[in-house]
C-alpha cells in the first residue's frame, strides 16, 4: 500500500448528469437516425453539441473546469451497453458487426445490439438497482472477444478539453460489468462471466493508459454492485474480483505524481445506490485498502462508519449527500454538518459529491410553467418550485456545499438562509400535511387491513359471477390507436372540448366492449383509452400531486418518462374510474373488471415526498384507492382489478431490508383492497417473469386473483406458487405481448396445459401477460381469438 499524500480531488463533483438532453434532443436525434431521416454523421453532430453544452452548463453551475470535477457521463443509449462496445463484447449473433481490424463497433452496429434484428434478438433489459433506469445485460462466454476495442471515451475527453473543459470520464466499473453480465447460451458448464475479469480488467488498463497518455487527471468507475445483495455473485467472489481488479488497475499502473504523468489518471470508484458497510462483508474498508485514489459514497441511502478506517488516508472520501435519486431540495446546513463530521473518518480529505448520478432527475426546475391555469390544473401549487431540485438545481448545491466546507459555513450563509426559508415554507405550505387525512391515517386498526377468509369469499364469487372453469380475460388496456391519441392530445390543448372529448373515449369503449364479446371474453374491461399512463392518469385526478411538462427522465435507450412528483398528503377530490367502468358495464350483461393502479406502483413510478416515512405516504394513496374500489362497488361493479407491476421494482438491495419493505407494500396494498364485500373478486396484476424474492408476498397481497407475466418463462412461476401452497385464483400469461409475434391457438394450449399440469385448475384463469395497449388490433384480435379457443379445448378436457 503507497503512503503518498492524498491527491487533489475536486471540492465538488457530481456523479453523473442527465443525456437526454434538455428538451430530449437525443432521444429525437437518435430516433430520427433509426428511421433513416438521418445519416451517423447528423447524430454525432447533435450529441457533439449537446456534451459540448453539458460540459459548459455544469462549469457555469460552479463545477471547476480544470481538475476533473465535471463528469463526462454521455451515453447513446445505455452505460452497460457502453462497456460491451468499448470491449467490443458482443454475443455471437452480433460478430459480424465488429470491424474486423479493431474489433470496434460502429454507432449502427452499437444500436443493432440493442435493439436487435431480424431474427437476432437484442441484449435482455432490466432494471437498474433500484432505480426504474433499465440497463442491456451483457452476454459473456469463454470465447468473447474482449480487448479496448472502441476509443470513444478517448475521443469525448479530447473533445471536451478541446472544448476549454477538462472532464472525467465516466464508466461503469470492471467488477460491475461482469456481476450484472450473463452467461452467453453455449458457454461451458459452470462457467461464470467473471471468469473473464482479467481479460476485461486487461482491456480497462489499455484504456487507462490512453486516457493518461491525454493528460486526463481522474476516471471514476462505477461499482454499484458493491452495494446490492441481488447480484448473481457470492460475496466472497465478489470481494476477491474487487482486490484483483484494482490491484491491477491501481496498484500495478503507475499513478500520477509530481511532474511524472504516471500510466492512468487518478481513479475514483463510486458506490452509489445504497450502503457498502451493510451486506456480508464491509466494502467500504474492501475499497479502502486498495490503492485506488477516491471512493464517493452515498450518504442518502447508506451511511459510514463513526471512527477511522484503515487506508482512507492516502483517499479523497467524495461524500454522496445530494440525493441524486430525488427531487426534493437539500437542507444544506443539515448536509454541511454531516460533511464535517466526516472528519472522523480519517480520511485524507473529503469531497462534495451526489448520492447517485444525476440521471434518475430531469434537467431544470426552471424550465417548467409555473403560473397561470395551466401549472395549477397539474397540481403545481404555489411554493412548489421553491421546494425542488432537478439536476441544474442539485450542482449548485454541490458548489455551494464545497465552498461551505473550504471557506466555512460563513462563505456560504445566504444560501444555507435561503434552503432553510425554503423547507419552512414547504413544511407550513397548505395541502402538505391535512389533519383529516393524518386523522384517517391514525385510526386505521388491523382489521382495515384483512378482508374475511379467502373461501367465503371465493363461494360468495362463485355465486355472483357463475364463470366457466378456466376463466378468460385481458390486462385492461386495449390498443392505443392513433386516433385516441390524436383526442387526447387534442383535448389537452383545448382544441376538443369536454363533451366531445368524453364521447370519443365512450365510442372506443362501446368498440372494445363489442369486441370482447364477439372474441367471448369471460370477464371484460373498458380498455382504458382515456390514461394516458397507468400513473400519470391517477397523479392528475389526486390532491398532493404535480405533474411537470418538461420534467422527462430516461427509463431506457431512447425512452423517457414523466414521474409525477407527489409533494403533499394523498385525497381523492371525486371518484376517478366510475363514470368508464359503469358506462361499460351498461353496454354488456357480461361482468366488467374496474381497473386501478395500487399504491406501491404509484409511490414507485412518482417522485415521493421525503418528510414522512414511505409506508404513511403509501397508505394514503391506499385510502384513496381504498375509497374508489367503494364506489365502483357501489355503482355495480363485481371485479376490480389493482395493478402493482413495480411490487418487485422498489425490493430493497440489501437482504435485511426487505422484509420491513414488503411489510409496508404489501400492508399499503391490502388497506387498498380489503374494504371490498365477500362477493367484490378482487384482481391484482404484477408484471415480471423473475418472482423468486416475493412469492411469498403475491400470497401476503391476498387477492382473488393474481395475473402475471409467464409466457416467455414457460409457466414457471405456476408450480412455484404451488409448492408454496398457493390457493387463489392466478393467471399465468399465455400471450406474449412483448413481441409483434401472434400466438397460434396450439401454442397457447400447450402454455395453459402445462398451468393446469402443475396446480389446481379450478384456480387457473387465462388471460395474456400483461395489457395491450403497445399491441396494434391486427395482431391483438387473432391473439385473444386464440387464447379464447385455447380456453375452450383445454376446458373440455377437465
Ligand atoms: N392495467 C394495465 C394495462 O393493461 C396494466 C399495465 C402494466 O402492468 N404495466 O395496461
Ligand atoms: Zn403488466
Amino acid at each position: 500500500m503507497s503512503t503518498t499524500p492524498a491527491p487533489a480531488f475536486p471540492g465538488g463533483t457530481v456523479l453523473g448528469y442527465p443525456r437526454i438532453g434538455r428538451r430530449r434532443e437525443l432521444k429525437k436525434a437518435v430516433e430520427s437516425f433509426w428511421a433513416g431521416r438521418t445519416d451517423a454523421v447528423d447524430l454525432e453532430v447533435t450529441a457533439g453539441t449537446l456534451r459540448r453544452e453539458t460540459v459548459r452548463r455544469l462549469v457555469g453551475l460552479g463545477l471547476n473546469p480544470e481538475d476533473g470535477s465535471v463528469p463526462a457521463s454521455f451515453s447513446y443509449y445505455d452505460q452497460v451497453l457502453d462497456v460491451v462496445a468499448l470491449l467490443g463484447a458482443v454475443p455471437e449473433r452480433f460478430r459480424d458487426l465488429l470491424d474486423a481490424e479493431d474489433g470496434s463497433l460502429e454507432l449502427d452496429g452499437y444500436f443493432t445490439v440493442a435493439r436487435g434484428r431480424g431474427e437476432d434478438a437484442p441484449l435482455e433489459m432490466t432494471k437498474w438497482f433500484d432505480t426504474n433506469y433499465h440497463y442491456l445485460v451483457p452476454e459473456i462466454s469463454e470465447t468473447t472477444p474482449i480487448s479496448f476495442a472502441d476509443h470513444r471515451v478517448v475521443r469525448e475527453y479530447a473533445e471536451a478539453k478541446e472544448a476549454g473543459v477538462t472532464t472525467r470520464p465516466v464508466l461503469v466499473g470492471p467488477v460491475t460489468f461482469l456481476a450484472l453480465s450473463k452467461a452467453a447460451d453455449g458457454a461451458g458448464e459452470g462457467f461464470g462471466p467473471l471468469d473473464r475479469l482479467d481479460d476485461v480488467v486487461a482491456a480497462y488498463a489499455d484504456l487507462l493508459r490512453a486516457l493518461a497518455a491525454v493528460g486526463a487527471p481522474w476516471v471514476q468507475l462505477d461499482e454499484p454492485a458493491l452495494v446490492s445483495d441481488s447480484v448473481d455473485v457470492p460475496t466472497d467472489a465478489l470481494d476477491a474480483a474487487v482486490e484483483r481488479a484494482y490491484r491491477a488497475l491501481a496498484t500495478d499502473l503507475a499513478r500520477p505524481s509530481g511532474d511524472d504523468d504516471g500510466e492512468r489518471p487518478r481513479i475514483l470508484v463510486a458506490a452509489p445506490y445504497g450502503d457498502l458497510r451493510t451486506g456480508a462483508t464491509d466494502r467500504l474498508a474492501l475499497l479502502a485498502g486498495t490503492d485506488v485514489d477516491a471512493i464517493a459514497v452515498d450518504l442518502v441511502k447508506g451511511g459510514v462508519p463513526a471512527g477511522p478506517v484503515a487506508g482512507l488516508e492516502t483517499k479523497t472520501l467524495v461524500a454522496g449527500v445530494v440525493d441524486g435519486h430525488g427531487v426534493w431540495r437539500a437542507d444544506l446546513s443539515a448536509r454541511l454538518d454531516t460533511l464535517e463530521g466526516l472528519a472522523a473518518l480519517g480520511a485524507g480529505s473529503v469531497a462534495v459529491g451526489t448520492s447517485t448520478s444525476l440521471l434518475h432527475v430531469p434537467h431544470d426546475v426552471e424550465d417548467e410553467t409555473w403560473d397561470g391555469p395551466g401549472a395549477e390544473r397539474a397540481g403545481r401549487t404555489p411554493g412548489l418550485r421553491r421546494w425542488l431540485a432537478f439536476a441544474d438545481q442539485k450542482v449548485r448545491e454541490v458548489a455551494t456545499l464545497a465552498r461551505g466546507l473550504a471557506d466555512g459555513h460563513d462563505a456560504v450563509a445566504t444560501e444555507l438562509a435561503e434552503a432553510a426559508d425554503a423547507l419552512a415554507d414547504r413544511a407550513a405550505a397548505p395541502g402538505v400535511v391535512v389533519p383529516d387525512v393524518r386523522q384517517r391515517l391514525a385510526g386505521l386498526a388491523d382489521g382495515d387491513f384483512a378482508r374475511g377468509a379467502h373461501d367465503e369469499r371465493a363461494a360468495a364469487q362463485r355465486a355472483r359471477l357463475a364463470l366457466p372453469p378456466l376463466p378468460t380475460t385481458t390486462i385492461g388496456s386495449f390498443p392505443q390507436t392513433p386516433e385516441i391519441r390524436t383526442a387526447r392530445a387534442a383535448w389537452a390543448k383545448g382544441e376538443l372540448d369536454d363533451a366531445a372529448y368524453t364521447a370519443a373515449m365512450r365510442a372506443e369503449v362501446e368498440r372494445v366492449v363489442r369486441l370482447q364479446e364477439d372474441l367471448g371474453l369471460d370477464v371484460l374491461v373498458h380498455g382504458e383509452p382515456e390514461r394516458n399512463d397507468m400513473v400519470q392518469y391517477f397523479a392528475e385526478l389526486l390532491d398532493g400531486f404535480a405533474t411537470t411538462d418538461l420534467g422527462w427522465v430516461q427509463s431506457y435507450g431512447s425512452r423517457c418518462v414523466r414521474p409525477p412528483i407527489l409533494w403533499g398528503d394523498v385525497q381523492r377530490p371525486r371518484p376517478m374510474t366510475v363514470e368508464w367502468a359503469s358506462y361499460a358495464q351498461s353496454l354488456t350483461p357480461a361482468p366488467v373488471k374496474g381497473m386501478l393502479t395500487g399504491p406501491v406502483t404509484i409511490l414507485a413510478w412518482s417522485f415521493v415526498r421525503d418528510d414522512q416515512p414511505i409506508a404513511d405516504t403509501a397508505n394514503q394513496v391506499a385510502l384513496a384507492l381504498r375509497d374508489e374500489v367503494a364506489d365502483l362497488e357501489a355503482a355495480g361493479i363485481a371485479v376490480v382489478q389493482v395493478d402493482e407491476p413495480a411490487l418487485r421494482e422498489l425490493l430493497p438491495l440489501r437482504r435485511a431490508d426487505q422484509d420491513e419493505y414488503l411489510r409496508w407494500s404489501v400492508g399499503s396494498f391490502r388497506l387498498a383492497t380489503a374494504g371490498a364485500a365477500p362477493a367484490t373478486q378482487v384482481h391484482t396484476h404484477l408484471c415480471y417473469s423473475e418472482f423468486g424474492e416475493v412469492v411469498g408476498a403475491i400470497d401476503g397481497l391476498d387477492a382473488d386473483v393474481t395475473s402475471l407475466e409467464a409466457a416467455r418463462s414457460r409457466m414457471e412461476i405456476v408450480p412455484e406458487l404451488a409448492d408454496a401452497g398457493y390457493s387463489r385464483g392466478i393467471g399465468p400469461g399465455v400471450y406474449d405481448i412483448h413481441s409483434p409475434r401472434v400466438p397460434s391457438a396450439d401454442e397457447v394450449t400447450e402454455l395453459l396445459r402445462l398451468a393446469v399440469k402443475s396446480i389446481d385448475p379450478a384456480l387457473v384463469w387465462v388471460n395474456p401477460d400483461c395489457g395491450l395497449k403497445t399491441r396494434r388490433y391486427a395482431e391483438v384480435e387473432p391473439a385473444l381469438a386464440h387464447l379464447v379457443a385455447a380456453a375452450r379445448e383445454v376446458r373440455a378436457t377437465l
